[in-house]
């Protein structure tokens, strides 16, 4: 009986959800993210896309690329995970077991497609799309096929707004053209080690024999990598509860034996998780280190912070406090770094979504910005005592103008009161999703 995995990935997740619940920035080039000196983009709208902004860029970059009719907002987590669990339970009512990889991603494997046939598969995506769409007002994206990697893969093909189905029989032919980095699990370390060897795509990955793949990747790698190339991929879907901890390690081609190299490499490990958690959409109160010595013997140190934070500064200066002189140990054959104790963030206007930077142990010296709770800033979100629910279009010089939009009311119009208008008071995000 053949199996058919399907990727659902829904797309531009968070500036998507931005123009849905305020519907005057549909079409228009939207960015989410922090606009701090170190904030980066945490979602772009593809109309922004069209400009080369891409997520993950500093925002101040993004910022010049970004047309005159182009809006920053603040990212809303309790928004968005909202709307996760919204598309979640149409998908889960179809397919009973989920494997969540992030908010917006998870693979599924219907009970009904076993032994689908190609026509039976594509009707079943299509209409869980349509049902997506239709529930929620968001799009995604789905890519089906015998097994996760492959399914990932034609999700991402499909993208934006499609939909594509893997023929069984055919995936060694769909894999070949790719280059090897579209494989999980082939990093710029192994990227580096086949093109070594004059092997750059997948379908020359599937070509080679199996001792070479072992002697170039190492043993059990070599082998799966190898046969995921060749489209045969029978990893299950697992069922996965809420993330409880993001992480990245590397294992090193040569021992580490001093404390500053290690000091550095640690570093790059903690910007990797932090990338993580952002995908995510978490902050994270305990730091775990791995460190696994050269003779196999592994040990763990963790410390947890006095508030949660997305801080990458905070939490890989913590990563580095952790560590111990490889010197004491002969070497450091492996590195990890985990943020655990996962919590949504709570004020959504303090997620800082920091860009990656060195860590530094100087301390910024300036004068507290004075508080004002009347102090109103784009994006925040408001309830007026009569108009309703609405965010915040601009604010200055003692005015602010507020949009006063929801899900479900279409374009709302745009209303400018005093800052100080006590008619206005701070709003819940998830009011704009009723
Ligand atoms: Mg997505």
């Amino acid at each position: 009986m053949s199996r058919w995995v399907i990727h659902l990935d829904l797309d531009a997740f968070y500036a998507s959800a931005e123009q849905l619940t305020r519907p005057t920035l549909a079409g228009r080039p939207v960015l989410v993210g922090g606009t701090g000196p170190r904030g980066v983009v945490a979602g772009a709208s593809y109309e922004s896309r069209a400009f080369g902004i891409r997520s993950a860029m500093p925002m101040a970059q993004a910022r010049r690329l970004l047309p005159a009719n182009g809006v920053i907002v603040p990212p809303r987590f309790r928004v968005y995970e909202r709307l996760s669990q919204e598309v979640f339970a149409v998908v889960t009512s179809v397919a009973p077991v989920l494997e969540k990889i992030s908010l917006d991603e998870a693979f599924a494997e219907p009970p009904s497609l076993v032994g689908a046939s190609l026509d039976e598969v594509t009707s079943f995506c299509a209409s869980l799309r349509a049902r997506i769409r239709a529930e929620t007002g968001l799009v995604a994206s789905i890519g089906a096929g015998n097994g996760k990697q492959i399914a990932k893969i034609a999700s991402d093909e499909a993208k934006p707004d499609g939909l594509l189905v893997v023929p069984q029989g055919t995936e060694r032919e769909f894999l070949a053209p790719l280059p090897v980095r579209a494989l999980w699990g082939i990093g710029p370390v192994a990227e580096g080690k086949l093109r070594f060897i004059g092997v750059q795509t997948l379908g020359q990955l599937a070509a080679l024999s199996e001792p070479d793949a072992v002697a170039t990747l190492g043993g059990v790698v070599g082998r799966d990598l190898r046969r995921l190339a060749t489209g045969v991929d029978d990893r299950p879907v697992a069922g996965r509860a809420e993330t409880k901890q993001v992480s990245a390690e590397t294992t090193f081609d040569t021992d580490i034996k001093d404390l500053a190299s290690l000091r550095a490499e640690v570093r790059r490990i903690a910007v990797g998780a932090h990338q993580r958690l952002v995908k995510a959409g978490r902050v994270a109160r305990t730091v775990v280190i791995k460190l696994r010595h050269t003779d196999m013997h592994t040990v763990t140190r963790s410390e947890t912070i006095s508030a949660p934070t997305d801080d990458l500064a905070e939490l890989a200066a913590t990563a580095e406090r952790l560590l111990i002189d490889p010197a004491e140990f002969g070497g450091i054959r492996l590195a990890g770094v985990a943020y655990s104790g996962l919590s949504v963030p709570h004020q959504d206007a303090l997620f800082s979504l920091a860009a990656p930077s060195v860590p530094s142990t100087s301390t910024v010296v300036s004068a507290p910005a004075p508080a004002a709770p009347s102090e109103w800033r784009q994006g925040d979100d408001v309830v007026h005592e009569e108009f309703g629910t609405g965010w915040v279009q601009g604010a200055g010089h003692g005015r602010v103008t507020v949009r006063f939009e929801r899900r479900s009311s279409g374009p709302g119009v745009a209303r400018t009161f005093l800052q100080s208008d006590p008619a206005l008071t701070r709003g819940d995000p998830r009011d704009c999703l009723s």
